[in-house]
């Protein structure tokens, strides 16, 4: 063979070799860059500086011309900063802002709706709610045009998140429980533990401390599972908090001890600050003011004004001590921080608070003029709270909000009513609220059946998980109070009869505190099958709180649903109770109730049912009655 020739077939391979390897690499590269894409997009790499080693492995692999894995690192690196830091957050917002100026993101609506959730986000980590609020609206809107499920979830949880925290409950419940199902759907591990914590604080916010309790323990058990301990810590901490709330100021106090050295032990001094923070307020009500004291003067260095859900307790706290103490012209000072700091977020509740504490200092120190105008700005904004609580100016909810009164009047009717009763002003009161959730609801349905249509089962759990309750599989108190609206409205209309059972378990707790929560589950799925069988397909049931449960009955008198009803609760009391342990049984009461020509309200006839349940328990339980 010719020298040359042989030169030329050596480069030859050279070249081939060469060209081959530098194909191989480019595609793992390009493998591991997406890996690493879903990695981070997971949520499961939460610390910053382990999200920065990513980023940092990340950002060389990602080639200069790939316009959609460029626009996508761009996305990754925004939501990469730290928003514990001042600093982190300036710079975040800068990033995105520069960022969302790209032309080419008129091509990528998806990236660019995610650098705008990241900028409004941001905004919100610097105390800017109204403009991430504002954000969040516009954005929930885009994310459901462009049929993304993951950014529907995304800002949904977002706005869920902060409208909770302003106290507007029902937007924030309703955000978060349709995230939660997104998330669930998309199998994001991650963030259907963040909104299972969300909807758990929303019921301690409630006043339903012991729902958020039960919550939180199924959080906190999925976390050590997951071995996640920091994690499972930080509920510890929300635990505690609705231990206080409920007054178990002993139990709280441990809870926060047992967090605090966890903190301890693993030196994080900001988490560490945190909990003192919130233990103080436990101290200062069990009296141990100068114990509460040396936590507060402990976490100062840590809690600066921009660690928001804390700065403005600590100051509050420190007002309260020095109320104790008698330092007043101190706990002005420290009210006058923690006032500025409570209405920068917005928070009525702390707000609520500042102005109770002023006024007792105020009555220290014989100042009755301005003691009492402290007081009159507590009770507005009390009563504005409430409003938002319980929405809808309307009075007769709101004395059935009214937790003490209730409590004193109808201990049973107290446990999930709230949130019953928040669904049902929805439907009723706020008809353009209502509208917008129907028309949620509506898109989100026909995304669904588009998904369904396109792609796999998935989604079919989509539609079922949002109207069905996971343990029973009855339909949930969403889906029945619209179709017993429904059912309402024709029955009016036509001038038909209605008739509606609510029932409820005998002796619950007992059952939970006997034989434990699994066989408390077991006895709720029983008294489902139990239903089913009773019912057929003639009638629907649903399950509309922990062991409460909704029958509606169309075309039917009082005299047929109160057969129905002893029916059902004999079947229950004679129930095959092998499969559960020695000496179990359980019984129901039941409430009946028929459309009278008075009624105009849904809620009329839902409350007669209740009352007559009441009434059913009052009177021995394991009966029928009915209003
Ligand atoms: P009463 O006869 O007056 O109804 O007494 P009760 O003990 O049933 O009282 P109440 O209705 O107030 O108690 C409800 C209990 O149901 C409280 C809560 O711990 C429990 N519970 C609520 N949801 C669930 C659930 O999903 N699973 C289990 N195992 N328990 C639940
Ligand atoms: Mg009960
Ligand atoms: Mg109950």
């Amino acid at each position: 063979m010719p020298k040359l020739i042989q030169l030329l077939l050596i480069s030859l391979a050279f070249i081939m070799a060469s060209v081959s390897h530098y194909a191989v690499s480019a595609t793992t590269d390009l493998q591991r860059a997406d890996e690493l894409f879903d990695l981070l997009d997971s949520g499961v790499v939460e610390k910053n500086l382990e999200k920065k080693q990513y980023l940092e492995e990340l950002t060389p692999l990602v080639p200069k011309n790939d316009l959609a894995r460029q626009l996508r690192l761009a996305r990754t690196i925004c939501w990469s900063y730290n928003m514990q830091d001042d600093a982190e957050i300036a710079q975040a917002l800068l990033f995105a802002k520069q960022a969302l100026t790209r032309p080419e993101l008129t091509n990528f609506p998806d990236d660019k709706l995610d650098l705008e959730l990241c900028y409004a986000w941001f905004s919100e980590q610097k105390g800017d709610v109204d403009t991430a609020l504002s954000y969040y609206n516009r954005l929930v809107i885009d994310a459901y045009k462009l049929e993304n499920l993951r950014l529907m979830a995304d800002v949904r949880m977002m706005r869920g998140y902060l409208t909770s925290f302003q106290g507007n409950y029902t937007q924030g419940l309703e955000d978060l429980m349709t995230a939660q199902t997104l998330y669930k759907s998309l199998n994001v591990t991650v963030w259907v533990q963040h909104s299972l914590y969300e909807i758990a604080t929303i019921y301690r916010r409630l006043g339903d401390q012991e729902n958020a309790i039960r919550y939180f323990n199924q959080l906190h058990k999925s976390h050590i599972d997951n071995q996640e301990f920091d994690k499972a810590n930080v509920v510890i901490s929300s635990i505690a908090i609705a231990e206080e709330e409920r007054k178990s100021f002993t139990q709280a106090k441990k809870l926060f001890l047992e967090s605090y050295h966890y903190w301890n032990t693993n030196q994080n001094g900001f988490k560490k600050a945190g909990v003192a923070v919130n233990m103080a307020g436990t101290l200062i009500k069990l009296g141990e003011i100068n114990q509460a004291l040396k936590y507060l003067d402990e976490s100062v260095p840590f809690i600066t004004p921009s660690a928001e859900g804390f700065y403005n307790y600590m100051q509050l706290f420190y007002a309260q001590i020095y109320l104790e103490l008698g330092q007043f012209e101190q706990a002005h000072k420290s009210i006058a921080l923690a006032r500025a700091a409570f209405e920068r977020v917005k928070s009525l509740r702390g707000l609520v608070q500042v102005q109770l504490v002023e006024s007792q200092i105020f009555l220290m120190q014989d100042n009755w003029q301005a003691a009492y105008e402290s007081l009159y700005k507590y009770m507005e904004l009390h009563m504005e709270l409430d409003k938002k609580l319980f929405s809808r100016y309307n009075t007769e909810m709101r004395t059935r909000f009214n937790a003490e009164q209730i409590e004193a009047e109808n201990r049973h009717l107290v446990e999930n009513h709230k949130l019953k009763e928040l669904e049902l002003a929805m439907l009723e009161q706020n008809k353009v609220q209502q509208w917008i959730i129907i028309f949620m609801g509506s898109i989100i349905l026909i995304i669904i059946s588009t998904f369904t249509y396109k792609q796999s089962q998935k989604n079919k759990l989509l539609s079922a998980l949002a109207l069905t309750d996971d343990l029973t599989q009855l339909p949930n108190r969403r889906y029945i109070y619209t179709q017993a609206q429904d059912y309402f409205e024709s029955a009016i209309k036509n001038q038909q009869a209605l008739s509606c059972i609510s029932f409820d378990a005998d002796y619950f707790k007992l059952i939970n505190d006997r034989y434990g929560h699994e066989v408390g589950d077991e006895t709720l799925k029983l008294l489902a099958d139990t239903c089913r069988a009773v019912l057929g397909t003639q009638y629907e049931a649903a399950r509309v709180g922990g062991e409460e449960f909704l029958i509606l009955l169309p075309h039917t008198d009082k005299a047929q649903a109160l057969k129905v009803a002893q029916h059902l609760v004999n079947q229950v009391r004679n129930a095959d109770f092998s499969p559960f342990p020695e000496g179990f049984s359980i019984t129901i009461s039941a409430g009946v109730s028929s459309l009278s020509e008075t009624d105009d309200k849904l809620s009329q006839l839902l409350k007669r049912a209740d009352e007559a349940l009441y009434l059913a328990k009052k009177q021995g339980r394991d009966q029928v009655k009915m209003n």
